[in-house]
């Protein structure tokens, strides 16, 4: 069926200005790292974008390597965007990055013009775009200069092929660095990209400091802590859940009966407050005002209406952030 927008889609959503720039992005993102690759079902993929986008959800996060098979998940986004999304695309913000591994030999992975130049090439070519609205270097290269990472951002925008940059997994002193050289180049750093969640707080630890002080927009990866930070493993691993899956990133280890029993107790707060679990997550994420975008993964429709959900009740009183602190320091 032709798929026609919901009218009333920018109603309920709320959109957050991305540091000092002039983009605004939706509080609750979508990420296509897993469920969206050649493995998965079409089908559903599609349908979760289709309903992110009638709540609201304006930005879909993509990578080079995001699959499996690397590159795949940009396939199958890039087919969604023809089947349905081409009206939309100016009400959509887009995103992939380059740095991980994606080809053999020297020039595929890591932070060289060649690498980043390459790369965003070949992502248009499987989206079957002419430009991304944000590319990001996905990780900081400890060999190749910083200056000629951010002159390959640089010349990107200036190719037309980015309309902003960012970085992501870079520490707080290289993204000072990488910000003052991209603001030399005369093209700012839109946004930093770092793993947050109840359960990660390094960003805590001067990352959202310096990104304050540069006016670079931040948006929290896994703040579900891969879905640790929900009701799914509270009555154990369900088949079709991340951690029963094939994915290398979850595994049953990480659900020890230790950190399960910070969950439990997670949850019940949560269900105080009225709210979900994964919803509490999300707006601890969110408190305060210093993040962005909370940038979630879904292989469910319900659980993208859960994220949006948790909109309805952001605030925390100091009481409950002191138990939560709590709670998590055990
Ligand atoms: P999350 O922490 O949001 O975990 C998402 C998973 O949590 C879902 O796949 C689902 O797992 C589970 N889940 C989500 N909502 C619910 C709910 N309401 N109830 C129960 N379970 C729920 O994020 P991800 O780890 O998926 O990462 C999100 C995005 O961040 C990625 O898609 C990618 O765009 C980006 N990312 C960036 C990285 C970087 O280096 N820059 C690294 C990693 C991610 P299940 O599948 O079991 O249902």
């Amino acid at each position: 069926m032709v798929y026609s927008a919901n009218a009333e889609r920018y109603g309920n959503m709320t959109y957050n200005r991305c540091g000092r720039s002039g983009l605004r992005l939706p509080a609750i993102s979508l990420g296509l790292w897993h469920n969206f690759g050649g493995i998965d079902s079409f089908e559903n993929g599609r349908a979760m974008l289709r309903r992110a986008f009638d709540l609201g959800i304006t930005h879909f996060d993509l990578a080079n390597n995001y699959g499996p098979p690397p590159g795949s998940a940009e396939e199958m986004f890039g087919q969604m965007l023809k089947q349905d999304f081409l009206p939309y695309r100016d009400e959509m913000i887009v995103s992939t990055k380059a740095g991980y591994y994606m080809w053999p030999g020297p020039y595929g992975e890591w932070g060289s013009k060649k690498n980043l130049v390459a790369s965003l090439n070949q992502s248009l070519k499987r989206m079957g775009l002419d430009y991304v609205d944000i590319f990001y270097h996905h990780r900081p290269d400890p060999n190749t200069p910083l200056e000629e990472t951010m002159a390959a951002l640089d010349l990107i925008v200036r190719q037309g092929k980015a309309l902003y940059v960012g970085i992501s997994n870079y520490g707080p002193e290289e993204t000072r660095e990488a910000a003052r050289i991209l603001r030399s180049l005369g093209t700012p750093c839109l946004i930093h990209q770092p793993r947050y969640s109840m359960m990660g707080r390094w960003v805590e630890d001067g990352l959202l400091d310096v990104l304050e002080e540069e006016g670079i927009g931040s948006i929290a990866f896994s703040p579900l802590n891969k879905g640790i930070l929900t009701d799914r493993y509270l009555n154990g691993i369900a088949p079709d859940s991340r951690a029963a899956g094939p994915s290398v990133f979850l595994r049953s280890e990480e659900l020890s009966e230790e950190v399960l029993g910070k969950v439990r107790q997670l949850n019940a707060l949560a269900q105080e407050r009225g709210q979900k679990l994964s919803q509490m997550a999300l707006a601890w994420v969110l408190r305060g005002g210093r993040v962005t975008s909370a940038l979630i993964g879904a292989s469910k429709i319900s659980q993208i209406e859960d994220a949006v959900g948790a909109l309805n009740n952001l605030n925390f009183s100091t009481e409950e952030l002191a138990r939560i602190d709590g709670i998590l320091a055990q």
